[in-house]
């Protein structure tokens, strides 16, 4: 992608200074989802503390994944997407490359990408402190704390 198109992209919607300032917020655990800002959650999928995107950041990246999916003609020209032999990190490259510009997080995994949504969260347990598997846990699915 031309070095133009990918600065374009990345200024739509988007205030630039947000992303060089989201690791030096230390501030407690705090379940706010529409905050605009780069939250890091520990994913029991991925066992490790990945960024979450909030809605607005899902909804883009759902959007991709969803035309990623379907691989339109149209979408492979727009893209530089070869019509054959594609392989997944190739043909989810748009969605790939837009969770990378979002929070500087190189993944190859687009099904990784599409559990990272904020709302998919509960609130952090309250023994260790990871997040509950869903909004609706009733125990932590790490230390098995009940929810209080
Ligand atoms: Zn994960
Ligand atoms: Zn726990």
């Amino acid at each position: 992608m031309p070095y133009s198109e990918r600065t374009g992209n990345s200024e739509i919607g988007r205030n630039p200074g947000k992303l060089s300032t989201w690791r030096q917020t230390g501030r407690p655990v705090e379940i706010r989802y529409d905050c605009g800002e780069m939250q890091w959650l520990w994913c029991w999928r991925c066992k490790t503390e990945m960024p979450m995107l909030d809605e607005v950041e899902y909804l883009e990246v759902y959007r991709l994944y969803g035309e990623c999916m379907s691989a339109t003609k149209e979408f492979r020209q727009r893209w530089g997407i070869p019509l054959e032999g594609m392989e997944r990190e190739m043909r989810f490259k748009p969605l790939l490359d837009r969770y990378e510009q979002m929070t500087g997080m190189t993944e190859t995994n687009p099904n990784a990408v599409m559990h990272h949504r904020l709302s998919l969260y509960g609130p952090p347990c309250e023994s260790c402190g990871k997040p509950l598997r869903s909004p609706k846990a009733k125990l932590c699915g790490s230390c098995m704390a009940p929810r209080t």
